[in-house]
C-alpha cells in the first residue's frame, strides 16, 4: 500500500461471511486499479465512532451491511431518493467532509432481474415480495421500477406487511397489498414473479415452507439468498419448469455505484466475476 493507494470496504457484525470482499477486489486487479477493499467487523455500539475514523484514515467510502444500515441512515448528511424511500443506507460515501448515503439494493436487484428475465418482464403485471424486513423493502422499490401494477408483500408476521405496505404506498405506483403466510394460495394467484425477500433458506437457517403449487406456471422465481446459491426453493422452482434467478445477481449489480463511487471506474457484471464469486462462495 502507498500514500495514493484507493481504500475502501465493507462494515458490518459479522463480517466475515461477506462476498464483497471477493467481488470488489476481483473488479480492483481486473482494472489494475492502486487500491484495497477490506472487511471491517464493527459492534453496532461501535459504529459512529468506526465511521468517523475511517473517513478520517483516507477511506473512499465504505458498503454497509447487517446489522449497520438504519444507523448508516441516520449518520448519513445527505442521503439518494432511494435512501430516503428504504428508510437504509448500503454505501456510505466520504466526500468533502461530508457523508453522503446511498441504497443500491433496489437497483440492483432490477438490474438483475432485467439481465435474466428481460426489461419488460414484470410491466403492467402483479408482483409477490416474500418476507418485510429491508430486504423486502428494498425488492417493493425494485418491482415498482420494473413497472409492477400491483405487488402483494407476504409475511409470516402478517402485521409487519401491513406496516411495510402502508409506509411504501405513498412512495410508488404500484398498489401494494399485505398479506400473511397463511393466504400465500390467494397471493399466488395470477403473479408473473415471486421473489423471495426472507432470510429462510440461508445457509444455516430452515428452509422456507411454501408449497409452489398454487404458483401459475410462466411465473418466475428469484431467491435473494445467496448462499447458498441454489436454495431449496429455487431447486424446487427449477423442477416445475419455473424461470429462475439466483442472489448473486443482485449482489454484483448493487456492488457497481459502490465501486464506481469509490474508485472512479464503472465496473462491468460479467461471466468472469460470477465464476470467482462462485467460486469464493465453494
Ligand atoms: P430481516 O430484516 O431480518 O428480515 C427477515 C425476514 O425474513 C422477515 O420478514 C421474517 O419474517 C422473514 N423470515 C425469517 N425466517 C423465516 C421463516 N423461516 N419463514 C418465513 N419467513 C421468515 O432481513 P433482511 O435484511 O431483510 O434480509 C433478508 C435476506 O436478504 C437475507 O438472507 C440477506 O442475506 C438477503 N439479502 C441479499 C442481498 C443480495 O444482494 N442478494 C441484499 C440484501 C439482503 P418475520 O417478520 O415474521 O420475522
Amino acid at each position: 500500500m502507498r500514500e495514493k493507494t484507493k481504500l475502501a470496504g465493507v462494515i458490518g457484525w459479522p463480517i466475515s461471511h461477506s462476498l464483497s470482499p471477493a467481488l470488489h477486489n476481483f473488479w480492483l486487479k481486473q482494472h489494475g486499479i492502486d487500491g484495497v477493499y477490506l472487511p471491517v467487523a464493527i459492534k453496532p455500539e461501535e459504529f459512529s465512532r468506526a465511521v468517523a475514523a475511517l473517513g478520517e484514515a483516507g477511506f473512499a467510502g465504505v458498503n454497509v451491511t447487517v446489522p449497520h444500515k438504519e444507523a448508516a441512515f441516520a449518520i448519513s448528511d445527505l442521503r439518494d431518493e432511494r435512501a430516503e424511500a428504504a428508510g437504509a443506507v448500503n454505501l456510505l460515501l466520504f466526500r468533502n467532509g461530508r457523508i453522503e448515503g446511498r441504497n443500491t439494493d433496489a437497483d440492483g436487484l432490477a438490474a438483475s432481474l432485467k439481465q435474466s428475465l428481460g426489461a419488460d418482464f414484470l410491466r403492467g403485471a402483479l408482483g409477490v415480495v416474500l418476507g418485510a424486513g429491508g430486504a423486502a423493502r428494498a425488492a417493493v422499490l425494485s418491482l415498482d421500477s420494473l413497472g409492477a401494477r400491483e405487488i402483494r408483500i407476504v409475511n409470516r408476521t402478517p402485521q409487519k406487511a401491513a406496516a411495510l405496505a402502508s409506509a411504501l404506498q405513498a412512495k410508488v405506483r404500484a398498489k401494494l397489498f399485505a398479506q400473511g403466510l397463511g393466504d400465500w394460495n390467494q397471493a399466488a394467484n395470477g403473479a408473473r414473479l415471486l421473489v423471495n425477500a426472507t432470510s429462510a433458506g440461508m445457509k444455516n437457517s430452515p428452509p422456507l415452507e411454501l408449497s409452489l403449487d398454487a404458483l401459475p406456471l410462466d411465473a418466475a422465481v428469484c431467491d435473494i439468498v445467496y448462499n447458498p446459491l441454489e436454495t431449496d426453493l429455487l431447486k424446487r422452482a427449477r423442477a416445475r419448469a419455473h424461470r429462475t434467478v439466483d442472489g448473486l445477481g443482485m449482489l454484483m449489480h448493487q456492488a457497481v455505484p459502490a465501486f464506481e463511487g469509490f474508485y472512479g471506474v464503472t465496473p462491468r457484471v460479467t461471466a468472469e466475476l460470477r465464476a470467482a464469486l462462485e467460486k469464493a462462495l465453494a
